[in-house]
């Protein structure tokens, strides 16, 4: 499960997030790289860009279906 209490401090503000257990797998940034970076202060994967439009958060749930370790998150009740 994504824990909203650990996000990754890169996260551009909004419902979409990255948590720490991210191992930089590069799938998130494969599938969607729009909106996913790659933090070089962490090591890790971060939301750069939220999606805006229907087509741009179908692509960032596929990322977040594809995280193997279940680190791309959505705050309930935003976006
Ligand atoms: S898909 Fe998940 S584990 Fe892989 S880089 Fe993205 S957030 Fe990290």
């Amino acid at each position: 499960m994504p824990n909203p209490h650990s996000k990754v401090p890169a996260n551009h503000e909004g419902p979409y997030y990255v948590d720490t257990d991210c191992i930089d797998c590069h799938g998130c940034r494969e599938i969607a790289p729009r909106h996913f970076g790659f933090d070089e202060e962490t090591g890790l994967s971060y939301v750069m860009r939220q999606p805006e439009t229907e087509e741009e958060r179908s692509v960032v749930n596929e990322a977040m279906e594809h995280c193997p370790t279940e680190s791309i998150g959505k705050e309930e009740g935003e976006g």
